[in-house]
């Protein structure tokens, strides 16, 4: 078979790790480029062969093992057997129906009408800074179109149905085909009369006019984990509009707001709290009160404490969303503040201790700015 040896996942232009969806992706970039049908080059119809060969191997679960394991050896007789070569397609349209037609893999069965989906919704919930950390439950309302009760959805007069659509016969969609420069050209496009959904109603339901659907006001209680944060969204499948005539459902997005704490500051899974503390309190040490999520905590500010020494209060910070029982750290930052008026006393006191540790003080000063 093969006589170039060359690297399968190299000739799709992928890392051997790729996952299959990689490789579908670079297969069907690469067959836009070289299949016959549209690429007139000479060499085309080779390197589609080789391309097609690599994708129907690597494609693969089990023959893909094998090639990895035992390299061509493993799976060119295999190749041969399945009959998996290029001549299995047929034309360009039939490789894009392997990917988009759902239903319709190389064989080629028709194309089912599918009913649309409903759309998605948005909703916004407002948290407190506590409730983001700690995580709560919370009873959201809105309005949606659900599914019609009279006609169950069907969007057809109870006792009638719908059914399948004289145009597309039920497919759900039309062809052309075109012939142009580069080949033959299969354009698809939905059912102009059914719009895809390949049924129509002939008696409309009355309730619903035909849609199958009917608005109403839903309440859900939404689950809100511990460590959400601002612009987090929570998806909820299957809560959003259904669609019409039976259609599935789409997702309500729950897009999260988080009101900001009065002192302490987050970022991720971090909290900071700014510590003022004095001169005399950095030198000689003292106990501050900090805020954190679990209620005020004592914590102990050592003697000779410098400027912008951080603490951290390990554990007392935000819970890892994804890692059960893993929470961020409270980070203290000290932040010692020199006092910009001094009464006559606290002035005295100053300037006896700078004389005591040998500093020339005062003159260029506040004082002297003031006038004093
Ligand atoms: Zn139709
Ligand atoms: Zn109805």
């Amino acid at each position: 078979m093969a006589t170039t040896e060359r690297d399968l996942y190299e000739l799709l232009g992928v890392e051997r790790g790729a996952t299959d969806a990689e490789i579908k992706r670079a297969f069907r970039k690469l067959a836009q480029q070289w299949h016959p049908d549209v690429n007139t080059e000479p060499v085309a119809q080779e390197r589609f062969k080789e391309i097609n060969e690599a994708y129907q191997i690597l494609s693969d679960p089990e023959r893909r093992q094998r090639y990895d394991t035992f390299g061509r050896a493993g799976v060119d007789g295999a190749a041969g057997g399945a009959g998996a070569g290029f001549e299995g397609f047929g034309g360009f349209s039939d490789i894009f129906d392997a990917f988009f037609g759902g239903a319709a893999a190389a064989g080629g069965s028709a194309r089912r009408g599918r009913p649309q989906p409903g759309a998605d919704l948005r909703y916004d919930l407002r948290l407190t800074f506590q409730e983001a950390v700690k995580g709560t439950e919370k009873e959201v309302e809105f309005r949606v179109l659900g599914r019609c009760d009279t006609c169950s959805g069907s969007g057809a007069k109870p006792g009638t149905e719908a059914v399948a659509c004289p145009h597309c016969q039920g497919r759900g969609e039309v062809r052309s085909v075109r012939q142009t420069m580069l080949g033959q050209m299969v354009n698809v496009s939905p059912c102009p009369r059914c719009h895809g959904e390949g049924r129509i109603v002939e008696g409309p339901c009355d309730t619903c006019k035909g849609d199958g659907r009917t608005e109403r006001k839903r309440s859900l209680r939404v689950t809100i984990p511990a460590g959400i944060d601002e612009g987090h969204q929570i998806r909820l499948t299957n809560e959003g509009e259904v669609g019409p005539r039976r259609g599935p459902a789409g997702s309500l997005y729950v897009a999260v707001h988080v009101s900001p704490h009065a002192t302490l500051k987050r970022d991720g899974t971090e909290l900071y709290y700014e510590a003022p503390i004095s001169i005399a309190q950095a030198a000689l040490g003292t106990k501050i009160t900090v805020p954190t999520v679990d209620g005020d905590e004592e914590v102990e500010i050592k003697a000779g404490t410098q400027p912008d020494t951080e603490l951290r209060l390990r554990g007392k910070g935000v819970p890892h969303l994804r890692r059960a029982g893993a929470r961020g750290d409270l980070h203290v930052l000290v932040d010692v503040r020199v006092p910009t008026r001094l009464s006559k006393k606290q002035r005295e006191l100053l300037e006896a201790y700078a004389k005591e540790a040998g500093e020339e003080v005062g003159g260029g000063g506040l004082r002297e700015k003031l006038g004093l």
